[in-house]
C-alpha cells in the first residue's frame, strides 16, 4: 500500500483534461499498490481551489491547494521546491505527473531535487507480486518497455491521453498548503502564453485529430483538413515533420517523435507515408485510419480502416458524408 502525489496541470486558470488523467492513473496506481491515498496538488491564483471538487471526483482522497499570485503561471522552481518539500516529508510511494510539455520540465526537477529516478511517458500500468510496473514506449513504439516503479517516491509522468478519466462522485477533502519557495522570487518566469497549435482545441485533448502530410502538396490545402475537423465539431489538425519543415504549418502541430505524442479516439492520416518517427506519436490513437494513393505506404500496416485514393478526392466526399451524418 502506498500514498500517490500527483500534480495536477492547470492553465489560465482551468484544470487541464491531463490533470484529470493524471488524477485517474494516480488512482489506478494507489489501487494497484494495494489501496494508498491520492493527493492531489492544485496550485494557481487565488480562487483555483473552487477546482478541487473535480480532483475528488476523479480519484483524489484530498486536494492540497496553493493559492498564491505567484502560480498564477507556471512557476517551475517554487513548484518544483514545494512539490519535493512535500514528497520528502510525507510517506508517498509514487509521485505522478502529466508527459506534457509543463510535466517534461517539472517532473525532473523534483527528481533531482530528490535524488530519485524518473519514469517518463508511461502508457499504463500493471503489478505482479505487489510491484507496480508502467508500460513506456521504446524505439519510436516499435518495443514497449515495462518499467519497474521503485524508490520512495517513485517519479513518474502519464502519457497525454493514455489513460481516461474515470469520474465517480466523491466527498471533497481538501487542505491549504504553503509553497516551500516564495513564488515571486523565482528566477524563471513565464512571460508569455502563446496558443500552440492553430486549431481551436488542443491536439492532446482532441478526441478526434485529422492530420496531413506532404501529400497534401501546399500549406492552403490544409483546408481539407481544417474542413474535416469543423464537420466533426471536435477535431484538431495536425500535421507530420516533413510539413512543418516546409512551413506548411507551426511546428507545434507537428505530432511524432521530435512533436507531439497524440492517443486520440480516431485519428485521420491524410497524405501521410507512415514513418517510424511519425508513428512514434500518434501508435496508441484508438482508431487509425489513413487515405494515401499509394496501396504500400506503410501507414496501411498500423491503419484500422485504409482508403486508396487521392486526398483531393477523398477528403470532399468524407467531409460531406461527416457533415451528413
Ligand atoms: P512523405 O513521406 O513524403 O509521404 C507523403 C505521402 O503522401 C506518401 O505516402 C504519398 O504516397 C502520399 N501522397 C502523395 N500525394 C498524394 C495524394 N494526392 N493523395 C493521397 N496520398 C498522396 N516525422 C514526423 O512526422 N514527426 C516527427 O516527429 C519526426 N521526427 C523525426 C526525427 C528524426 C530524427 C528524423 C530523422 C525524422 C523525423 N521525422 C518526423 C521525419 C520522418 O522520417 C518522415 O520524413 C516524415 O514523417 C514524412 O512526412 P510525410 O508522411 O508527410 O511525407
Amino acid at each position: 500500500m502506498a500514498n500517490v502525489l500527483v500534480f495536477a496541470e492547470v492553465r489560465s486558470g482551468d484544470l487541464r483534461k491531463v490533470a484529470l488523467e493524471a488524477v485517474t492513473a494516480a488512482r489506478q496506481i494507489a489501487d494497484l499498490s494495494g489501496g494508498g491515498n491520492v493527493h492531489a496538488v492544485l496550485a494557481g491564483a487565488a480562487g483555483i481551489g473552487a477546482k478541487a471538487d473535480v480532483l475528488a471526483q476523479h480519484g483524489a482522497d484530498s486536494v492540497l491547494v496553493l493559492e498564491h499570485a505567484g502560480f498564477a503561471q507556471y512557476n517551475p522552481e517554487a513548484l518544483a521546491a514545494t512539490l519535493a518539500q512535500r514528497l520528502g516529508a510525507g510517506s508517498y510511494g509514487f509521485a505522478v505527473f502529466s508527459a506534457t510539455a509543463q510535466g517534461r520540465d517539472l517532473s525532473p526537477r523534483v527528481a533531482a531535487k530528490l535524488g530519485a529516478g524518473l519514469a517518463p511517458d508511461l502508457t499504463g500500468f500493471t503489478v505482479e507480486g505487489g510491484q507496480v510496473f508502467g508500460q513506456h514506449f521504446n524505439m519510436n513504439g516499435k518495443t514497449i518497455a515495462t518499467l519497474a516503479l521503485t524508490g520512495s517516491p517513485a517519479i513518474l509522468s502519464v502519457r497525454p491521453a493514455a489513460v481516461q478519466p474515470v469520474a465517480n462522485a466523491k466527498p471533497l477533502a481538501t487542505e491549504a498548503i504553503t509553497s516551500a519557495a516564495d513564488p515571486s522570487a523565482s528566477r524563471v518566469k513565464v512571460v508569455e502564453l502563446k496558443q500552440g497549435n492553430t486549431g481551436k482545441i488542443d491536439l492532446n485533448d482532441a478526441p478526434v485529430v485529422v492530420a496531413g502530410g506532404r501529400g497534401l502538396k501546399a500549406a492552403e490545402n490544409f483546408k481539407l483538413c481544417e474542413d474535416l475537423a469543423d464537420a466533426f465539431g471536435n477535431a484538431a489538425v495536425g500535421a507530420t515533420r516533413a510539413v512543418t519543415d516546409e512551413g506548411w504549418r507551426p511546428h507545434s502541430d507537428q505530432i511524432g517523435q521530435t512533436g507531439r505524442n497524440v492517443s486520440p479516439n480516431l485519428y485521420i492520416a491524410v497524405g501521410i507515408s507512415g514513418a517510424i518517427q511519425h508513428l512514434a506519436g500518434m501508435r496508441t490513437a484508438k482508431t487509425i485510419v489513413a487515405i494515401n494513393k499509394d496501396k504500400d505506404a506503410p501507414i496501411f500496416k498500423i491503419a484500422d480502416y485504409g482508403i486508396v485514393g487521392d486526398v483531393f478526392e477523398v477528403m470532399p466526399a468524407l467531409t460531406a458524408a461527416v457533415k451528413a451524418a
